[in-house]
């Protein structure tokens, strides 16, 4: 019995580690973990677990830059990279 017991909790844990961040995804944009629901774009990129093998961008992002692609959004993201690197050196 507690064996059996224990089992199913390791189990559950399990899948919770594994399908949570595809309930709750993380924005790639504003780093805020909200429910699957709130996201317009999510992606699996890799096949690793967690976080990394996806990318998100939640609505309210979408929205505020215009994104309805990831294209879209690497590319917002490559230059906010380059803005962010001038300013940077610049200081
Ligand atoms: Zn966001």
């Amino acid at each position: 019995m507690e064996i059996t017991t224990f089992f199913i909790i390791t189990a559950s844990l399990l899948l919770i580690v594994v399908f949570f961040p595809d309930l709750f995804p993380r924005c790639s944009n504003c780093k805020k973990i909200k429910p699957r629901f709130m996201f317009r774009i999510h992606k699996n990129v890799s096949l690793r677990l967690g976080y990394k093998a996806n990318r998100s961008v939640c609505k309210k992002c979408c929205r505020k830059y215009d994104l309805y692609t990831l294209n879209e959004y690497e590319r917002y993201e490559s230059l906010r990279e380059k803005v962010v690197y001038r300013l940077k050196n610049k200081l």
